[in-house]
């Protein structure tokens, strides 16, 4: 296994034009390079880092973690030179004219052609600001999300003194619109949080049906799609995420992360407003900053200050590479992860061993492994886990309501609330090609699974 490195000499190339508009500038002195002690702590470094799990290696399909484009990382380096800061144009003008393109792009992927928003450290930071612009338009008002929508939005209303209610889920791990209903009929609810991709299933919210519902009670709709924003750009999703998605140009505000399914390092979120008056409610002084030009300075938009300029680089220059085009490059490497998905999901639903919690909608596989009891099956499921690891697999594991998998059965005695079942991002193209070395693995560290339990029983009842 080699690591990329031809990006590397790409990196050099990049400096040498950049070091060229900077021609005109007294010479800097030669200070003592100091390479020796910087090797030494790079290398103490390097071996520190091998303490993780590789990432960048489709064996390496567990949680939501892929490394970034090469471009990306190249970029992002370029501009550590420079180190802008995109808080203000005083900090990183080309930087911020860059974070200005590269969102509209991603404005203009989502249908709209004007809009209002900005680059983040992340999605929290995202969902926290568009749910702060919500209180702030309609104070005291509840906000509703899905019981699959991201721990974050309940933390953060908590953060921003909002109330928040979750919404049951239906077994599709979807926003049960029915329940939604009534309790919008109860009242009071400022914003609803429609998640498109779902963090531990990938399901899609149906924002048509919500968005229906907006005609009759008039709340605003944050979509939250931190995780599953980029799908809008595939050829090959079932007709229920495709409705949502083709939904999403009438939304209030968007969160989409960079991070994630982007390409990007950390950290880097996006959140959108539709409306482009919504910069209003920024609106601040600052006595430090904002005099190098009359023209908006990123700060002005944002909550957060000091932000990386380099990330507004990393991502303006993977999008020139990869343009956020339905059919292009970028897609294509989602619809293979989707692709792979869908073939583990078929292989599992087959296999005997294993229960399918739900058809993918994207790109993550949820499946138990079939036992006689929600406590047994979860402690196959950590023991599968672990001998997968111990096979350089990497899986994840994840807690689901035991009423959500009707696949084990009516036989399975539901003893505990939840049940541990595996899970898989498959998010990197690659994937598609590895489902069979996956599965011999998987299959291989259940076997193993399997008989280690049966002895012990076996042992236990002589
Ligand atoms: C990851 C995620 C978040 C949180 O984003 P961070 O970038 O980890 O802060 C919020 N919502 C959803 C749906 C996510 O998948």
């Amino acid at each position: 296994m080699d690591l990329e490195r031809d990006s590397l000499q790409l990196l050099a190339g990049g400096l040498d034009v950049l070091e060229a508009g900077f021609a005109g500038l007294p010479a800097l002195p030669a200070g003592a390079s100091g390479l020796p002690a910087m090797e030494a702590a790079l290398t103490a470094a390097a071996e520190r880092m091998r303490d993780n799990f590789p990432y960048f290696h489709p064996l390496y399909a567990g949680q939501m973690l892929k490394p970034p484009h090469p471009v990306a990382r190249a970029a992002y380096a370029m501009a550590m030179w420079v180190n802008p800061n995109n808080h203000a144009l005083d900090g990183g003008r080309a930087s911020s004219a860059m974070e200005r393109e590269a969102v509209a792009e991603i404005a203009a992927m989502f249908g709209w052609q004007t809009h209002l928003g900005h680059l983040t450290s992340g999605g929290t930071m995202a969902n926290l600001e568009a749910l702060w612009v919500a209180g702030r338009l309609q104070p005291g008002m509840v906000t509703v999300a899905s019981k699959q929508a991201h721990y974050t939005h309940e933390r953060i209303s908590g953060v921003l003194q909002q109330p928040f209610e979750a919404i049951p889920s239906d077994a599709l791990g979807r926003m049960d619109v029915a329940a939604l209903e009534r309790r919008l009929d109860a009242g009071e609810v400022g914003c609803v949080v429609a998640t498109l991709g779902t963090t531990g299933f990938g399901a899609v919210d149906p924002l048509p049906a919500i968005l229906k519902l907006r005609e009759r009670y008039g709340f605003r709709v944050h979509a939250d799609c931190a995780y599953g924003g980029y799908f809008t750009l595939v050829g090959n999703l079932e007709s229920s995420a495709r409705g949502a998605y083709d939904a999403l140009t009438e939304v209030d505000s968007i969160v989409i992360d960079p991070h994630k399914h982007g390409l990007q390092p950390y950290g880097c979120g996006c959140v959108l407003f539709r409306d482009p008056a919504t910069g209003r409610i920024y609106k601040h002084d600052s006595p430090y900053t904002y005099f190098s030009s009359a023209e908006l300075h990123l700060g002005e938009i944002s909550l957060e200050c000091s932000r990386a300029g380099a990330s507004a680089v990393a991502l303006w220059s993977t999008q020139r590479l990869l343009p956020l085009v339905p059919g292009g490059e970028f897609a294509a490497g989602l619809e293979a992860g989707r692709r792979a998905a869908l073939a583990l999901a078929a292989e599992l639903s087959g296999d005997r061993r294993f229960a399918l919690v739900l058809q993918p909608e994207l790109d993550i596989v949820v499946w138990g492994v079939r036992s006689g009891s929600a406590s047994a099956s979860s402690e196959l499921a950590q023991r599968v886990f672990d001998s997968a690891a111990k096979r350089d697999l990497h899986l994840a594991l994840i807690r689901v309501p035991v009423e959500a998998v009707p696949a084990f059965g009516a036989e399975f005695v539901r003893d505990r609330a939840e049940v541990v079942c595996l899970r898989s991002v498959l998010m990197k193209p690659e994937h598609e090609t590895w489902i069979p070395e996956i599965l011999a693995r998987l299959r291989a560290a259940c076997d193993e699974t399997l008989s280690g339990i049966a002895k012990r029983d076996d042992l236990a009842q002589r």
